[in-house]
């Protein structure tokens, strides 16, 4: 059985993130969308959040299963017996960060392997901080994330979107 985790902020998850799990869950057997919980980073979600609209937005996927992590994605993959990790790879912009974090996992941690996954055309530039931006002006979100999460940043940014 081939585990894999696919690690991330999802702040908030997007049709791309779902895009990449929908081929992920075609290609492995078993599929850990794992919510990480970085403290670099400003989200707009809380830990709890994007670990719940993970959840709902998932459940078409039986092979999916949703985990947060703290620390260390090299000590979590030990820990979950998993030796691969996903990754998506949009434009030119993913390649440099996503290179050098899978360098560097492979550095701490040389059995560990990066797959790289790349969605669908017209995934291709959507990103979570597009539609954080997107939700704080209003905008209509419906084409960009799935219905749970539109509802709710609609409520997390308090705007109605333009129609
Ligand atoms: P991180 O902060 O770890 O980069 P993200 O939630 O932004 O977390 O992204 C997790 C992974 O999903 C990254 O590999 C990112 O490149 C990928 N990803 C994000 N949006 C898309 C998309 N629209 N299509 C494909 N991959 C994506």
């Amino acid at each position: 059985m081939t585990r894999v985790i696919y690690p991330g902020t999802f702040d908030p998850i997007t049709y791309g993130h779902i895009n990449i799990l929908e081929k992920a869950s075609k290609i492995f057997d078993d599929v850990i969308l794992a919510v990480a919980d970085h403290t670099d980073k400003q989200t707009g979600f809380s830990l709890e959040e994007r670990y719940e609209l993970c959840k709902e937005a998932t459940q078409h996927l039986p092979n999916i299963h949703v985990s947060t992590f703290n620390g260390l994605f090299i000590d979590y993959a030990k820990a979950m017996d998993c030796k691969i990790m996903i990754r998506g790879l949009r434009a030119v912009s993913d390649f440099e960060y996503e290179l050098a974090l899978a360098l560097t996992n492979k550095k701490l941690s040389p059995e560990i392997e990066t797959i790289f996954l790349v969605p669908s055309l017209k995934y291709m530039y959507l990103s979570s901080s597009m539609i954080r931006q997107l939700a704080a002006l209003g905008g209509q979100l419906d084409d960009f994330v799935p219905p749970n999460v539109a509802a709710a940043m609609k409520l997390k940014y308090g705007k109605q979107p333009l129609v």
